[in-house]
């Protein structure tokens, strides 16, 4: 199928083609397709999943044959929560001399002062319970292999190189997004990727209908033959009553973020609710009877209520304007997001690690629900003004974020172009099939 290879991402597997060709079938085997196509799908994936691997160091084949000789023993520990690298070796029966010589070598200084609970270390002990090889994975891609030499200790580093194989999944919503997306064979980490991306137009609480659908192109993270987990998503497409949208992952300043077909950010530059789990408790009303000083008096922003200790996020990036007590208000944050835009935050029972003047990020905590100042229950009294006019946080037009222009928008339809086709491929099959 030679003509595929204008498909081709990045790495295109053994795998790919299957599923390449196995699309190819299904697309010839139209009207008997649906559960075929979804089976295969699931199949797909779920002979992906047999092969996870957890993080446990492997019988190693890459090790010097000599030094792999009968007599040796590996000794696999991992590391307890609050151990220590001293502690640890002292278990071990390694005097803490030894641990600072090995400690001298580059790798192991790097890696093993910021060991973490979980991780794995092989220790090969001789007959005396001297130190001769310690072995650790240094990160996902590489393994570090430490042996002792005349009284002093080498370290090798083996790569392993990681590869990023481009998997397909699309489905069809019958009652949530997890549950269908768990029957087209993603993971979790996968379906909060997809949900984050659109969960700026799409509210998957409330907006969600049966029939909705989508389709996903995402990476899996492989290494020597094993897949490790999943990746990110490369590019998905969701059908929400009727109307798609679509994201694509794209690299601006080194970092990923996701745009639609015209190269706008799918991230807008302010989030509707800058708290999960609360409900709606007080709206935005020009003239309100106060619930504690009981005189009518206009509440200038939205009530979440919530429980006391909720985190409260920053609803868009700026910086902290204020971060302390404030009449009525108690605990309070203003955030200066530029351009005329400030959002405030009340009642709150303790502030984050934020102070005045400091960058903060959308999405980042900035403190917790509480009933400090006059509230007469746990809850979060936000605003958002707009050059010092206090607006409806629910239904105030947000800023748009600027689309890509220039070279950057012409780098962008080429870098996304072939997860686009991918997309559109998957869309016809699934279209074909119904
Ligand atoms: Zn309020």
């Amino acid at each position: 199928m030679p003509h595929r290879d204008s498909f081709s991402l990045r790495r295109w597997s053994h795998e790919h083609w299957v599923l390449a060709s196995l699309f190819a079938s299904l697309a010839i085997l139209v009207g008997t397709i649906v559960p075929g196509f979804a089976s295969a799908m699931r199949g797909a994936d779920a002979a992906a999943n047999r092969s996870i691997l957890p993080l446990a160091l492997p019988p190693l084949q890459l090790a010097d044959a000599r030094a792999n000789a009968a007599s040796r023993a590996w000794q696999v520990v991992t590391v307890q929560s609050g151990q220590t690298l001293g502690a640890l070796f002292e278990q071990m029966g390694v005097p803490a001399t030894v641990m600072h010589q090995v400690l001298e070598l580059p790798s192991a200084r790097q890696a093993l002062s910021r060991l973490r609970a979980g991780a794995e270390l092989a220790f090969d002990l001789g007959e005396a319970g001297e130190l001769r090889g310690l072995r650790f994975d240094r990160d996902e891609a590489a393994r570090v292999e430490i042996v002792a030499a005349n009284g002093d200790f080498k370290e090798k580093v083996i790569e392993r190189p990681l590869e990023r194989r481009v998997m397909i999944a699309s489905g069809e919503i019958d009652s949530s997004l997890y549950a269908a997306g768990e029957k087209a064979g993603l993971g979790p980490a996968i379906i909060n990727q997809m949900a984050n991306a659109f969960s700026y137009d799409i509210d998957f609480t409330q907006d969600l209908r049966v029939g909705d659908s989508f389709q996903v192109v995402y990476e899996e993270v492989w290494r020597d033959g094993e897949r490790l987990r999943s990746g990110e998503v490369v590019a998905a497409s969701f059908t929400n009553r009727g109307k798609e949208f679509t994201a694509l992952r794209y690299e601006r300043n080194g970092k990923s973020e996701y745009f639609d077909l015209a190269g706008r950010p799918l991230k807008k530059g302010f989030m509707r609710m800058p708290i999960e789990f609360a409900r709606i408790s007080s709206r935005f009303n020009p003239r309100r009877k106060h619930p504690v000083l009981g005189t009518v008096r206009a509440h200038k922003g939205v009530d979440y209520a919530a429980v006391t200790g909720t985190p409260i996020m920053a609803a868009g990036d700026g910086r902290i304007a204020f971060a302390g007590w404030q009449n009525g208000y108690g605990r309070t944050i203003v955030i200066d997001h530029g351009r005329g835009y400030t959002t405030l935050y009340g009642h709150m029972s303790r502030l984050g690690k934020y102070k005045v003047g400091q960058r903060v990020q959308q999405g980042s905590t900035i403190g917790y629900v509480g009933a400090t100042g006059l509230a007469s229950g746990p809850h979060l009294h936000y605003e958002f003004r707009v050059n010092g006019a206090h607006r409806d946080p629910l239904t105030v037009t947000m800023p748009k974020p600027d689309p890509l222009t220039g070279a950057e928008l012409a780098r962008f339809r080429a870098t996304t172009a072939p997860a686009m086709a991918q997309l559109k491929r998957v869309e016809d099959v699934r279209l074909a099939a119904r």
